[in-house]
């Protein structure tokens, strides 16, 4: 059944064990599909309010899903919304019930029953059918509690410009097996999937850190991405930015021998060393370090070199930029010094560089997160302990009244919670 309602359809996927409707959401034309999932988890409702508010924004702004099809089911699990439950009327955990290569009837705890076999859930096989019929280039799912975006597939880049809005660390995979998992589904299919794991904040303020995250997703879809590489790569003679971006070493080496050129910024304010650091060509970064051109001009979203530096992990950058002059306590418009990002990222010689340097180690941004807590969020337990042992204050909370060791618990992480020693 399909009809019409603010200028879209809202499509019946599915029904639920119960007989509940699972409704998608479809909004806007184009070749390439993105979709957003939210309640999987019944006892999640984070997700159905935050893209409840994005259905709205969606539907209300033509403009931000130009040349797109975005598509977006608020309520994957109408049962366990309705109960407060994780799973579905059957207490099976749809996130464990795809057919994977992975997929297994074993479990350890009934949270996460997957029931009597692979996609036996009505839920479950109303994903697989959206999946099937739109073939989307990226699916984002949120869940709640964790603190972080997971990242499965090539989408870091999308994910980095989500980051910059909401601030939650980057994770490659979570400390523990999902078996028959979404993601992993997808994975097997080559479609990408970004996971959001939001904190347990008020559902208004969690709008207001995710909106614009969403918004990037859409501005820099991976077809558009892919679409502005292939452009760059087909013409002869690029500008100083587009080879970079190229990492075409040749190119520049020989085309760009006046320093004028070296000395512009990009759209974004980027200048060539914050392109020689994401790209990781450390020798072209301590060639421009070494002559003083943008040591400390940060882009529009407020970034020095220093925090490229400490972002992607470039130790002797950062040490060379210190050595310059540069001061280790630079923040961004979101209170972040580089020795949080080093902390969050795990780059545990970049912390020991920046602490010696002079770095603060109780500086908080301004949700009140620390480096300590960053780096217990995101489980580097080595730079948990250097932290402490340089005088990072265990108790001091975030915004959200959260300390440390609370963290820990919500991050699962019993290493670190012993660290600090336990508690909370
Ligand atoms: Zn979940």
């Amino acid at each position: 059944m399909v009809f019409f309602l603010e200028n879209t359809f809202a499509e019946v996927i599915g029904k639920s064990v119960r007989g509940r409707k699972i409704e998608a959401f479809v909004y806007g034309r184009g070749n390439e599909t993105l979709l957003f999932v939210g309640g999987i988890h019944g006892d999640e409702r984070q997700g159905v309010e935050i893209l409840t508010r994005f259905r709205r924004m969606v539907a209300n702004t033509p403009e931000i899903r130009k040349n797109i099809r975005v598509v977006i089911v608020p309520k994957a699990n109408p049962d366990g919304i309705r109960r407060g439950t994780r799973g579905n009327a059957r207490g099976v955990d749809i996130n464990r019930n795809f057919p994977t290569s992975s997929f297994t009837t074993n479990y350890h705890k009934k949270a996460y029953y997957p029931g009597r076999q692979a996609a036996s859930e009505p839920e479950t096989k109303a994903l697989i059918k959206l999946i099937q019929k739109y073939a989307p280039s990226l699916v984002v799912t949120i869940h709640a509690q964790l603190h972080c975006m997971m990242v499965e597939g090539d989408v870091w880049e999308i994910a980095r410009r989500m980051q910059y809005y909401n601030h939650y660390p980057l994770v490659a995979e979570l400390d523990y097996e999902t078996p028959g998992s979404f993601g992993q589904y997808c994975l097997e299919r080559g479609i990408p999937m970004i996971t959001l794991e939001v904190p347990r904040i008020p559902h208004h303020a969690l709008w207001e850190q995710n909106k614009r995250a969403l918004v990037e997703v859409l501005r820099h879809s991976p077809g558009k991405l892919a679409h502005q590489r292939m452009l760059i790569e087909s013409k002869k003679t690029p500008s100083l930015f587009e080879a970079l971006q190229r990492q075409d070493w040749y190119l520049w080496r020989n085309m760009f021998t006046n320093m004028y050129e070296w000395k512009k910024q990009d759209a974004e304010g980027n200048t060539a060393l914050h392109y020689a650091l994401k790209r990781g060509d450390v020798p072209l970064a301590l060639w421009l370090i070494e002559r003083g051109i943008h040591l400390a001009t940060t882009n529009t979203k407020g970034w020095s070199p220093l925090f490229e530096a400490a972002y992607w992990g470039h130790g002797e950058v950062v040490k060379q930029l210190l050595k310059k002059g540069i001061s280790p306590e630079e923040r961004d418009p979101y209170g972040w010094t580089p020795l949080i990002i080093a902390a969050q990222r795990g780059h545990k010689d970049i912390v020991r560089v920046l602490v010696e340097a002079g770095a603060k180690v109780n500086t908080q941004d301004i949700y009140g997160y620390s480096a300590l807590m960053e780096a217990v969020r995101c489980q580097h337990k080595d730079i948990v302990e250097y932290l402490l042992a340089r005088g990072a204050d265990p108790y001091q909370t975030n915004c959200y009244g959260q300390t440390a060791s609370r963290q820990a618990i919500l991050a699962r992480s019993t290493n670190t919670l012993i660290l600090l020693g336990g508690g909370q």
